[in-house]
């Protein structure tokens, strides 16, 4: 995604400090940044937010937290968040390698992962959001039933993940090897998935719990 240098992002994320957490304000707090006490359920690596808001607009009852760690690229999120003017969905500038100093045990319901960087080349392994040391955290993260759903288009990615979560222990509740063949009429795509889905790539998904 190649998004120019904002010079002004940081202090239009901090004017809007009740929506994007960009200094670790809501570190081990995260109830307080929402209204409302109900379900958290998480993206990591929202890009420009379309998934999420949308799904935040669906599920009025459910809380959204966005996590993103490109300043230039949450600014569309809020812009999003502000214009649809939705109560359930906050942001944190964060990379996801902190994400377990930032949430506690078992305070999630839900972890989204959508067309996350492939990190293709071997060496870089550790930096997919499905290896094992994210799914570690992920594990402490979500509650008894809660579960993480991934899709990608980077076939690559999906066979990692597939034998990464295997590895780890984690139970496969649904695998679709082309999502849009017969598209779940619940599913939202993002804005990659549109992308993809106009060049023919196939979209794979993932539902699997620990
Ligand atoms: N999820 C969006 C979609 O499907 O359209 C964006 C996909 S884009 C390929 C990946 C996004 O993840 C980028 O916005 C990137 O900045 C973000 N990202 C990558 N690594 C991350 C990390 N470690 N923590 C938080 N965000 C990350």
């Amino acid at each position: 995604m190649r998004i120019r240098n904002k010079p002004w992002a940081m202090d239009y994320l901090k004017e809007n400090g009740h929506i994007v957490d960009t200094e670790m304000n809501y570190k081990n707090k995260v109830k307080q940044f929402f209204d409302t006490d109900q379900p958290l359920q998480i993206e990591i690596g929202t890009g420009m937010g379309t998934f999420i808001t949308e799904l935040a607009e669906k599920n009025p009852d459910i809380n959204y937290l966005g996590i993103e760690l490109d300043k230039n690229i949450i600014i569309r999120v809020v812009e999003k968040i502000i214009e649809m003017d939705l109560k359930n969905i906050r942001l944190v500038l964060l990379d996801a390698n902190y994400i377990s100093d930032y949430l506690g045990e078992g305070e999630v319901s839900k972890i989204y992962l959508n067309f996350s960087d492939p990190w293709p080349k071997t060496r870089h392994a550790r930096r997919r959001l499905t290896y094992h040391t994210f799914l570690k955290q992920y594990h402490h993260l979500l509650n008894d039933e809660g579960s993480l759903q991934f899709k990608t288009d980077n076939r690559g990615l999906f066979e990692f993940s597939l034998k990464s979560m295997n590895e780890y222990g984690m139970k496969f509740d649904e695998i679709i090897l082309d999502l849009h063949d017969e598209e779940p009429e619940d599913n939202i795509r993002t804005e990659y998935e549109e992308k993809f889905s106009k060049n023919g790539s196939r979209i794979y998904f993932l539902k699997a719990s620990f």
